[in-house]
């Protein structure tokens, strides 16, 4: 990721549009775009800084030429402060793909997720948190993540992380000073003075990090994953909730057997991922036990589970709860949701069903379950059922408000950085001299300005690197 090779990626997202982005960037960024640009103006190497040209590009695997418009960006002033080229095509995925393909014959490299953003923060052109909240304003959902993001952006988190560093090394400097030039009969801060100063940045990141708000961590939203027997409408739900024709809807048991998944708009307006874990039903076979496991691990990982079983009484109850029982013990954590699908077709109403059921599963459960009819045919129960589903995953108006979106690593250096602070404070709060607690306040203290570093990049480790950008799609 740090490598000074010319990277090449599609930037724009998939599918049709007026136009589609195939990014350079790199020292043989010009050279390579120039194999396949070609401009009654001239070369590409001619073109001055934050000027265009027009052209077409040659994408060869197709022996087409298409209208290019090259945007050159010169090394540093470009994002990633390398030579950057964009080369502005027809909208179209198959293009963008093919012209890709040929600068990667013409010596560019495919560009791993988040590449580009890697080497703007590896140029110190953005501090990691900057960096981060790209790919959160490229993955917000709604208005709140999306001004959360763009004030990170903006450089919220680095002012906040800058200014408490400043004054942590300030009462470093004064702590030190005390060790070194003790000899001198210098006047110092007092210990009563210093240690108000760690204490309010000790209130101040402690304050932020409690009070923040979650970004998610990936692209992840918060998942609800659809679980029951076979043939119970899992499919039919997930298409029905998220208005898709993602599932493949079968009559025969057992056709489901990838996770899949597509997005849904929750009452509230946050994006929900919503699975179909139809592997999670046992079965015998090598691509079932595959889909099994794939199914597994998303319901352990569901922050709310649609159980559905078959209202109209198709199928042994026993086996729903069998297997709800293997549910609830795969996610203990996760509320859930039992669903009496295909109302329409059951004999009594769907009072009595609910009713007849909650009696049946209350035996598995602590507490008898949230319950709401539906049918994937008519329509019925499917927005009580949405409104039942936010209300399991907390998405309050209020959740989505608070102010400063944090990732849960930020949180945990901010909580961190606070907690050293607060040692600190403590040690020279009860100190006579400040010489007098000066070594132990100065590990206190730089282990807290090792916590803000790690929200600002300028101390982390390449694990973490690697996760944060990951979360990038590729060509950003
Ligand atoms: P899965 O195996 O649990 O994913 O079930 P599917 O979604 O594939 O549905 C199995 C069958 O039940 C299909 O023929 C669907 O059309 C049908 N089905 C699903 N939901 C309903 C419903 O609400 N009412 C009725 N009458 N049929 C349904």
């Amino acid at each position: 990721m740090t490598g000074d090779d010319t990277i090449v990626a599609i930037s724009t997202a998939a599918g049709t549009a007026a136009r589609a982005i195939v990014r350079l960037s790199g020292p043989e960024a010009i050279p390579c775009a120039q194999a396949v640009f070609t401009s009654p103006h001239g070369p590409l190497g001619r073109v001055g800084p934050f000027r265009t040209a027009d052209g077409v590009a040659a994408v060869r695997s197709a022996g087409i030429e298409v209208p290019c418009r090259a945007y050159l960006f010169r090394a540093p002033r470009s994002y990633t402060r390398q030579d950057v080229v964009e080369l502005h095509v027809p909208g179209s995925a198959a293009v963008a793909t093919a012209l890709a393909d040929t600068l990667v014959d013409c010596g560019a490299r495919p560009a791993e997720p988040g590449e580009f953003t890697a080497r703007a923060f590896f140029s110190g052109r953005l501090d990691l948190s900057a960096a981060e909240a790209v790919a959160d304003v490229i993955n917000a959902d709604d208005d709140a993540q999306l001004r959360s993001a763009m004030a990170a952006l903006g450089g919220r988190v680095h002012r906040l992380c800058a200014s408490a560093a400043e004054e942590l090394a300030d009462v470093l400097a004064g702590t030190e000073a005390s060790i070194d030039l003790a000899e001198e009969h210098l006047a110092f801060d007092s210990p009563g003075d210093l240690a108000s100063r760690l204490g309010r940045v000790r209130d101040e990141l402690g304050t932020t990090a409690r009070r923040a708000g979650d970004m998610p961590e990936t692209a992840e939203r918060p998942t609800a994953v659809i679980a029951g027997r076979p043939n119970v409408g899992k499919s039919s739900l997930l298409n029905a909730l998220t208005g898709t024709d993602r599932a493949i809807v079968s009559a025969t048991a057992g056709t489901t057997r990838d996770v899949l998944s597509a997005s849904m708009t929750a009452p509230g307006g946050q994006v929900v991922r919503v699975q179909d874990a139809a592997g999670f039903a046992a079965v015998d076979d090598a691509l079932g036990s595959a889909a099994d496991n794939a199914a597994r691990r998303a319901v352990a990982r569901a922050d709310a589970v649609l159980f559905v079983v078959d209202a109209a009484g198709a199928g042994d109850l026993a086996e729903d709860l069998a297997l709800l029982a293997d549910v609830l013990r795969s996610n203990p954590r996760a509320p859930w949701v039992l669903v009496a699908n295909k109302i329409d077709v059951a004999d009594a109403s769907a009072d009595a069903v609910l009713a007849d059921l909650v009696r049946g599963v209350s035996a598995q459960a602590a507490a008898p379950p949230r319950a709401v009819a539906t049918s994937c045919t008519s329509g019925q129960g499917l927005d009580d059922l949405a409104g039942v589903l936010a209300e399991c995953l907390d998405l309050s108006a209020d959740r989505t408000a608070r102010a400063m979106g944090l990732h849960d690593r930020q949180k945990r250096c901010l909580a961190s950085a606070a907690a050293a602070a607060g040692r600190a404070a403590e040690l020279m709060g009860e100190a006579a001299e400040v010489s007098d607690a000066a070594e132990l306040v100065a590990v206190e203290i730089r282990s807290a300005l090792a916590d803000l570093g790690q929200i600002s990049g300028q101390i982390v480790t390449e694990d973490i690197l690697g996760r944060i950008f990951a979360r990038f799609c590729v060509g950003k």
